[in-house]
């Protein structure tokens, strides 16, 4: 037996809980791994409190994040003993995940733990910070330098934008911070950032072009924020989309991209294809200050990690939450 959260929806309704569950009923794979840590992340949020359908198979584990050691493996990548990482894969939305002590998975799933970090530093970056390196890197891909001007980062303070705004500064980007809780500046320039502005000034409605001030964006909320962030970008700027915390809709016009030139490139993290899985982690590694990774970290157990599943999804939570899944 082992322990972890199992979401079940039935009769009794949905709901997440703390359970003892049998070896025996961990889905098919050919790498078991004994999972040290896990993370919460927005989508974590959303299966443990169902306020999206996330999960499409239940009973199911939720968390698509996790890293551990091989315990048994037919996978001729990972041997007994290696320390292992997965992000992503649908894992904790079709295949059991790894807010539990034990995960049985595909061994093409997982990547080895880069030597810099520590288990539950890979976990204090998780699915988040992964995503805002990869962000990070479609920047740079697009031809987006330093001193091309201010780089916006939204939901500064969450778990994307935290990460974005470490490692944009760190590279010598000047961030500009967007952030809907004013408590926060002091945290996010403490990430770097340079300057920081009220989420407000981007959620209303905006004009099809308005003056041209970022030389990219990273974005994790969507809708009229993003709308507003392409209307505002210069000319030839490159604006990522990762994330719909502010909603689905991008009511937009065609103005920022025939007459300003500006792309806007989508990430997914998900399917995202293991070379590029490895080049971010490894960025990460030179990219990201660990020390910095305290700051943005708090760890708890799988008890704890529930009620903050909604928190998480209110906007309530600063940076990361990392699961111990054996505290
Ligand atoms: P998170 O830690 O909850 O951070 C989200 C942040 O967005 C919040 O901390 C808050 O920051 C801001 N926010 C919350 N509600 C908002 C609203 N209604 N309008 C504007 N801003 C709002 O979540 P996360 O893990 O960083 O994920 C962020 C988004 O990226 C989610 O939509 C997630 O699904 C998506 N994501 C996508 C991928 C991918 O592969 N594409 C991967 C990871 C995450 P402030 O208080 O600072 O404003």
């Amino acid at each position: 037996m082992f322990k972890g959260i199992l979401i079940e929806n039935d009769d009794a309704g949905y709901r997440a809980t703390v359970r003892d569950i049998d070896e025996t009923s961990l889905p098919e794979g050919d790498v078991l791994v004994r999972v040290s840590h896990s993370t919460l992340n927005y989508k974590d949020g959303l299966a443990i409190t169902g306020r999206a359908p996330i999960v499409r198979k239940f009973p199911m584990v939720p968390g698509v994040d996790l890293v551990g050691v091989v315990e048994c493996s037919m996978n001729p990548e990972h041997k007994v003993g290696d320390t292992v990482l997965l992000n992503g894969w649908g894992v904790g939305e079709v295949h059991w995940g790894g807010l539990a002590q034990k995960a049985r998975l595909n061994g093409d799933w997982l990547v080895p733990l880069p030597s810099q970090f520590k288990p539950q530093q890979a976990m204090g970056i998780g699915t988040a910070g992964y995503t805002a390196m990869l962000c990070v890197i479609a920047l740079e891909k697009h031809g987006v330098k330093p001193d091309d001007g201010e780089i916006l980062v939204t939901g500064a303070a969450g778990g994307v934008g935290s990460v974005a705004t470490a490692v944009l500064s760190k590279l010598g980007y000047g961030v500009v911070a967007v952030t809907g809780r004013p408590e926060e500046t002091t945290y996010v320039k403490s990430l770097g950032a340079i300057e920081v502005i009220d989420r407000s000034v981007f959620s209303s409605p905006g004009k099809p072009l308005g003056k041209a001030r970022w030389a990219g964006a990273v974005d994790v909320v969507g809708n009229h924020v993003l709308a507003n962030i392409c209307a505002s970008t210069k000319y030839r700027g490159v604006v990522t989309s990762c994330g719909l915390v502010g909603g689905m809709d991008f009511p937009s016009s065609v103005a920022p991209f025939i007459l300003r030139g500006v792309t806007l490139v989508g990430i997914d993290s998900v399917m995202c294809p293991r070379i590029d899985r490895v080049d971010a982690w490894h960025r990460l590694g030179l990219d990201l200050d660990v020390d910095i990774l305290r700051a943005i970290t708090r760890e708890v157990g799988l008890e704890e990690a529930l009620p903050l599943a909604s928190c998480l999804l209110d906007g309530k939570i600063r940076g990361r939450v990392v699961v111990d899944v054996n505290r």
